[in-house]
């Protein structure tokens, strides 16, 4: 009996101990006068703000191996940054309603075709001209974090049907867990991801080519010269796209690669070997400050990005230019332009279905 009640005080002492500080400050004004506030968690070990304003999540602030904190997300200092600039890299931002290309910006569902918003030359890219990064989402305080909610009306860029989407960012000890959900009434699309770039040493200290990558993935879909997948699962063995050991990010990005040459560097979707559950996708790992940042999902790929249209020209935080490669992404996802491949998993929604999925990110030091 008293080993029973020690066990059970034990478990409540663990449990408070766990528990994340939450706090919601007021961040500033969208140009139409809408109040954009940000969300501090912090965990003990690891510190995250998210804005309302595109879910973005604006800093994370995490220990290197002798405890040095530093800023590991790129990003700018304030939200008129992120406005002015209209944050082109997407630093940060929810990525929705569809995530990635969309072909000519055109699919077909229920024997009509629709036409969404080109961004990206004859491409839809991250859900077209707005998306879901530049709006304010409605949020509430939850335990260890918030909660947000956007509801994107019927027609939006041209998707079908109102959208209604639930984001839960909770941090618990060295995890950040994103969990998405989504309900639509008519029949449409999703694809949700979160576009943090992460630099381990610190935002504004350099290149990520020095930093080693792990990408739990078999194959990868190939693109053509618009970066639109060509339908094919490929595999990466014998190719640079081989992460299933961990390995230097630079040290084959410039090879005479067909695929690297289209993607000016990694800039593809890998297709996860986790068969649709929740399991490691991705360990990036810093030598020099021992960071290392584990991706796990229950999505079927991931898009890694090695900052490759990142050019020295965006302005981030405390002046740092961000040149080439000073980021990379590890964004889960479905495959870029599902709608328009048959063979790839469906990312069709239909009213009385729950869009639901689970991405978490943890941080520590080796
Ligand atoms: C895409 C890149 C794009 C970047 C920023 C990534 O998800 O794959 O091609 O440049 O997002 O928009």
């Amino acid at each position: 009996m008293k080993k029973i009640l020690v066990l059970l005080l034990v478990l409540i002492a663990m449990n408070v101990q766990s528990q994340s500080e939450v706090k919601k400050t007021p961040f500033g004004k969208t140009p139409d006068g809408t109040a954009v506030d940000v969300y501090t968690l912090t965990s003990g070990k690891v510190e995250v703000r998210i804005m309302t304003y595109g879910g973005i999540i604006v800093s994370v602030k995490t220990p290197d191996r002798n405890g040095k904190i530093e800023d590991i997300a790129l990003g700018f200092d304030d939200l008129n940054g992120y406005i002015e600039s209209g944050n082109k890299p997407y630093f940060g931002a929810l990525v929705g309603r569809y995530a990635n290309r969309l072909a000519h910006g055109t699919f077909t569902l229920d024997g009509k075709q629709y036409h969404i918003t080109k961004n990206d030359g004859d491409n839809t890219l991250h859900g077209g001209a707005k998306g879901f990064g530049r709006v304010v989402w409605s949020a509430k305080q939850i335990p260890d974090g918030v909660e947000m909610t956007y509801v994107d009306p019927d027609g939006t860029e041209g998707f079908p049907g109102t959208l209604t989407t639930t984001v839960r960012y909770t941090l618990k000890n060295d995890e950040l867990r994103i969990e998405y959900s989504a309900i639509t009434d008519k029949d449409t699309v999703v694809n949700l991801t979160s576009h943090s770039y992460f630099n381990l040493a610190g935002e504004g200290n350099g290149t990520i080519l020095k930093q080693q990558m792990e990408l739990e993935a078999d194959k990868f879909t190939p693109v053509d010269k618009t970066l639109i997948p060509t339908g094919e699962l490929a595999p990466v063995q014998g190719t640079p796209l081989d992460f299933r050991k961990l390995t230097e990010i630079g040290a084959r990005i410039d090879d005479d690669n067909p695929q690297l040459k289209l993607g000016r560097g990694y800039d593809h979707n890998w297709v996860l070997n986790n068969g649709g559950k929740f399991a490691k996708a991705a360990e990036a790992y810093d030598s020099t400050t021992g960071r290392v940042l584990q991706v796990f999902t229950d999505q079927p790929g991931i898009q890694f990005y090695s900052g490759n249209f990142l050019d020295g020209t965006v302005k981030g935080k405390q002046g740092h230019m961000y040149p080439l490669r000073s980021g990379f992404a590890l964004e889960t996802q479905h495959f870029p332009d599902s709608p328009n491949h048959k063979n790839f998993p469906s990312t069709e929604l239909k009213p009385g279905q729950k869009f639901h999925s689970v991405t978490s990110y943890r941080f520590s030091v080796r």
